[in-house]
This record gives structure tokens, sequence and C-alpha cells, in this order.
């Protein structure tokens, strides 16, 4: 099938990609010229495992293109696939829906033959049929719009995409749910769960599932500030609960506030959808107030373990992305943590496997290391932010001579007893 990308990001590149490896011919859209031109240089602007080969096996063997024309590409497209951003607006709960909206404007001006036109940003409940009317007035109804959010996580993307737990397309039209379930046959025939429903409903099916993770995420994160009240490990507390078949074991793991580009937005944008029909989701706007502490809470933490004394102290950060096997600083808890710090006059050094960040630039205090050891060397407070498999075998005796060292471990990526063992002052999530 002929199928075209509109937005060539976390979703549309990896996406596209992958349906071009199936054996569709793939064009991918984007505004960003730079960013166009790089791919077709094989540069690959963001970081995701196994995404450069991917692209690099189908753009020569030409089912993959690149281009900044978009009329051109959805004129030669049966499948369109819009993968624009939809963030907060500012200062603001609801989804800054402007960017697909000028899609669907372009869209309608490109409309030759008929086309099936799929949302797969996450859009709130009902946007579908504002495209529709966008697109409807140049168009001669030759097009169908389809909700198909996308589930992928980043870190591991390709894997989520080629053995997704569910495709989800919601349709207002047989025709097109033909076409999309054709679209999708290579992998419902390899196992994966397709299911197709109304177009709101798949649209409100990508918001509740967002909600639901964070909320999970959410109640251990609370529990874990119970855990370490009361000499209680919040591993445990997983295991124990997540055995229980109705609740799983997955969204366990308490850590730092979540972050990332599709929890904080996604959350603040049902309850704000919600509040239009005047539902209240209170659950959900409790989960919110939750998080939106978190990082505050760590912080008092953090305080604590220097003893209130963070002026001239050398604080090291390892890992500032939101999670690992990811470039993404969207949102990510570092990003109030490290400002924090650095403004009560810590010096801070950071390393993270994805590189230098631009979003510290403007701290005072704060450097990036380009190597683990260069950044635990002299540092008197280690914060493990970012639970990188890097991480996972540092020998603090190692890297640092000094015994005073004391290591704050976000993520539980280590035993409490053998790191203790080693004589380092150890600190924790829920123990
Ligand atoms: P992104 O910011 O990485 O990519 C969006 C791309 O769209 C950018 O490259 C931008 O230049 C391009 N763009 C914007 N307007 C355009 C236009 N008019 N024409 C052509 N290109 C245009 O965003 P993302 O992380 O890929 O997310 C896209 C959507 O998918 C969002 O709604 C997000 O919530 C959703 N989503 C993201 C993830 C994730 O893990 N990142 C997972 C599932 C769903």
């Amino acid at each position: 099938m002929k199928l075209c990308m509109i937005g060539t990001g976390y979703v549309g590149l990896v996406s596209g990609v992958c349906f071009s490896d199936l054996g569709n011919e793939v064009i991918c859209v984007d505004k960003d010229k730079e960013k166009i031109e790089n791919l077709k240089k094989g540069i690959i602007p963001i970081y995701e495992p196994g995404l450069e080969e991917l692209v690099l096996k189908n753009f020569k063997n030409r089912r993959l293109s690149f281009t900044s024309n978009l009329i051109n590409a959805v004129k030669k497209s049966d499948i369109i696939f819009i993968c624009v951003g939809t963030p907060s607006k500012k200062n603001k709960s609801d989804a800054d829906l402007n960017q697909i909206f000028t899609v669907g404007k372009e869209i309608s001006k490109s409309i030759n033959k008929f086309k099936i036109i799929v949302t797969k940003s996450t859009v709130p409940v009902t946007t579908g049929d504002y495209l529709e009317k966008i697109i409807k007035i140049k168009s001669n109804n030759k097009f169908s719009i389809v909700s198909n959010p996308e589930f992928l996580r980043e870190g591991e993307a390709i894997r989520d995409f080629i053995y997704p737990d569910r495709i989800i397309v919601g349709s207002n039209d047989k025709k097109s749910n033909k076409i999309m379930n054709n679209l999708y046959a290579p992998l419902i025939s390899k196992g994966a769960k397709y299911m197709s429903t109304s177009r709101r409903s798949a649209e409100l099916i990508k918001y509740a599932s967002n909600a639901f993770l964070a909320t999970k995420i959410t109640f251990i994160n609370e529990i874990a500030n119970l855990c370490e009240k009361i000499d209680v490990d919040v591993e445990d507390i997983s295991i124990g609960i997540g055995l229980d078949k109705r609740i799983g074991s997955r969204f366990l793991r308490a850590g730092p506030a979540y972050g990332g580009s599709c929890f904080p937005k996604d959350t603040k944008a049902i309850v704000s959808s919600a509040n239009k029909f005047n539902i209240n989701l209170s659950v959900i706007k409790s989960v919110i107030n939750s998080n939106n502490k978190r990082s505050k809470l760590l912080l008092i933490r953090v305080n604590k373990i220097l003893s209130n004394k963070i002026k001239n102290k050398k604080i090291t950060f390892l890992g500032v992305t939101f999670k690992a096997n990811t470039d993404d600083m969207r949102d990510s808890s570092s990003l109030e943590m490290i400002p924090y710090l650095s403004k009560k006059g810590a010096k801070i050094k950071y390393y993270d496997p994805t590189g230098f960040k631009k979003e510290f630039v403007k701290f005072k205090n704060v450097t990036y290391s380009n190597s683990i050891k260069d950044a635990v060397k002299d540092s008197e407070l280690v914060i493990i932010h970012t639970e990188w498999n890097d991480f996972k075998s540092i020998n603090f005796k190692k890297l640092s001579p000094s015994k005073k060292l004391k290591i704050y471990d976000m993520r539980n990526i280590f035993s409490l007893s053998k790191i203790k063992s080693q004589g380092f002052k150890y600190f924790s999530i829920g123990k």
C-alpha cells in the first residue's frame, strides 16, 4: 500500500519505517527541512535502538522516502497518517490541536482520489469529528477519518510496533476498517490483537490507557512514601500485589515523577476534555496533583541526605532523560531537580548515554561529563535518575576513592546490602 506519515518524529518515523519494512511504500513528511535533509543522508534525528539500521535498509531499497512536500506526498498516497505533536496549550491543560488542524487544512487541498486519513497522534475524543468538518470543505467527501492511536514506548518502539499488545482502529465506515485490517494483516498473523471500534472510542482508549498507567505509577510512588516510614521494602509490595492477575506486575516500580512526552500532557488533556462534558475525573486529577508534588518530595530527601547544606555541594546526575533508552527530555523530572539544586548553589555534573542536553545550558554550575568516571570523580552525592543499563554495573569503589560519597538511587537499580557493604551511604526509594 502507499502510505504517507505526516510528522517524522518519534511516532511518525518509527511507524513509517516499520510499515515500509512490512513491504509498503512509505513517504515520511516533515515541515522541518533540516530533519528531512539529514534523514536523506542517513542521519537519524532521535535515539531509538535499532532505528538507524531499519531506516537505512528501507531507504536503500526505495520503500521509504523523505520529503517536506506534504501536498505531493498526500496525492501519491492511499492512507495518510497524521503523526504531529499534540502538546499541552501554554499554561493550560487542554491539548493544543493546532498542528493537527493545520495538517488537516493542507491535506484537504490535495485530495485527488479516495483517501483514508488516520490520526495516529494522541487526540482528545471528538477531534476526528472536527477534522472531518475541516477537510470536507474542499474535498467532495472522498475521504474517511480513522483513529488509530499509537501505543509504542520510546526505547522499545520498534519491538512495540512489530509485537503490539493490541491494534486499535476506530472508524465509522466498514470500507476503511477493512483496508486498515489489511494493512495490519502481517502483524495480526503474528498474533497481534486487532480491535475495531468507533472513532470516538479509539480516541478515548488512548487517553484512558495513559491515564491508567500514570495512575499505577503514582499509586506505587505513594505506597513507597509510606514504606520509607515503616521499614518496609516497596519492591516486596510491588511483587506481592503484582502477582494478583487483576493488578499485574508492570508499571509498579517506584521512582521519580512520571514524565515524558505523553503521560503529563495526556492526563491533563483527558481531564480537560471531560470538563467540557461536565464530567469530573477526580481520580486522574488527584494523580496529576500527586505527580506534580513528587519532584519536590524527592528534593526534600536530597536536602536531608546533604544535611540541609546544598550550597557548593558536588552533585552528579546519572541519566537525565525521563526514562532509559531514549534521548527524550520532554517533561523529565531532571528538568525540575537540576535547576532547583543549581539555584541553591550546588555544583552539578551530569552524564547521560545520549549526550549533552541543551536544556541545562542556562543554569549556573551545571556541566556535562562525557563519561561516568568523570561525572562521579570528586562527587559528594550521586543521584541515579534514569535506569540505563550502563549504570547497573558501576563499581563505585573503583570510581570514588572517598567513602564519603553518598548515593541516592531513585530507580532502585542496586541492591541495598551490596552497595552498603562497599561502605557507601546508600539511599533509595521506598526502602
Ligand atoms: P514529535 O514532536 O517527535 O514529532 C512531531 C513531528 O511533526 C515533528 O518532527 C514536527 O516537525 C512535525 N510537524 C509538525 N507540524 C507539521 C506539519 N504541519 N507538517 C509536517 N510535519 C509537521 O512528536 P511524537 O513524540 O512523535 O508524538 C506525535 C504524537 O504521537 C503526539 O500526539 C503524541 O502524544 C503521540 N504519541 C507519542 C508517543 C511517544 O512515545 N513519543 C507514543 C504514542 C503516541
